[in-house]
């Protein structure tokens, strides 16, 4: 399995990570950490004004001299329930992202069943794997501490074994047909202090799941400080004790 990819990183441009995320610090922490691909995504929503930050992100980029891979990209949220994400080829084409990532970043209900909690990430992550504009679906059923809180341990820990098949099989579908990969998100999941220990492997196991069907994965950090950077080496560990191949491993190339 080829390793050294962080698909996530924030930087302090947008605010989205902290003081320590200039372009120019995190490649080379990336370098010196061995990785040999990285995306800088901060968040894109709502705001049209935002969108001229990105340039200086760009011409940073284009300012160092490196040997690995820099992507230069965008995260994505929904604007609301079953609404639209604030892009489109327009913004894409002007902007001149490379990679694109998004996802949910809310539960959208106060509710206390699972299936209906499930249900509605559901809809979004298909959203998300169908169009045409994103590369990854960023970390699957991470939720804020506020959204994790309204519900006790154990509602998390048995969500996430609880995900029907045919959901399942439609993510790994659809993230295959669509070359849209799923995140292993390291910081949003495995560094969660709102989940437990028994959530975690049954992520893992969410995580195997998806790969016997296919899936096409990707691996990122979430960095909001320069310390989280490469923490996508625990995502890519996790990847390679489920023997997922080579060919399931998202490993983007420049200019396509
Ligand atoms: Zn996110
Ligand atoms: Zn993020």
């Amino acid at each position: 399995m080829q390793k050294g990819m962080d698909c996530h990183i924030h930087t302090f441009y947008q605010r989205c990570g902290n003081e320590t995320l200039s372009v120019p610090n995190i490649i080379r922490r990336a370098e010196a950490l061995g990785l040999r691909k990285i995306a800088i995504t901060d968040h894109l929503r709502y705001n049209k004004d935002k969108l001229e930050a990105f340039h200086y992100i760009k011409s940073d980029i284009d300012a160092v001299e490196t040997d690995i891979e820099v992507f230069f990209g965008v995260e994505l949220d929904y604007m609301e329930c079953d609404g639209d994400f604030f892009y489109s080829r327009e913004i894409h084409e002007d902007i001149g992202f490379e990679v694109v990532i998004g996802g949910i970043h809310q539960d959208y209900t106060d509710s206390q069943d699972i299936s209906e909690v499930t249900e509605i990430q559901h809809r979004h992550f298909m959203k998300t794997l169908t169009n045409p504009l994103l590369d990854v679906l960023v970390h699957p059923f991470w939720f804020n501490k506020g959204a994790v809180e309204k519900r006790a341990p154990e509602f998390w820990e048995k969500l996430i074994v609880s995900v029907p098949d045919e959901m399942i099989t439609e993510m790994a579908e659809a993230s295959a047909e669509n070359r849209c990969a799923i995140e292993v998100n390291s910081h949003a999941v495995f560094w969660h202090s709102g989940y437990t220990d028994k959530f975690k492997h049954g992520y893992v196991e969410f995580l195997n799941r998806l790969k016997e069907k296919g899936a096409l994965f990707a691996t990122g950090s979430d960095a909001h400080d320069i310390n989280y950077i490469g923490h996508s080496y625990y995502a890519e560990g996790i990847l390679h004790g489920l023997n997922v191949p080579k060919s399931q491993i998202w490993w983007p190339q420049k200019g396509e």
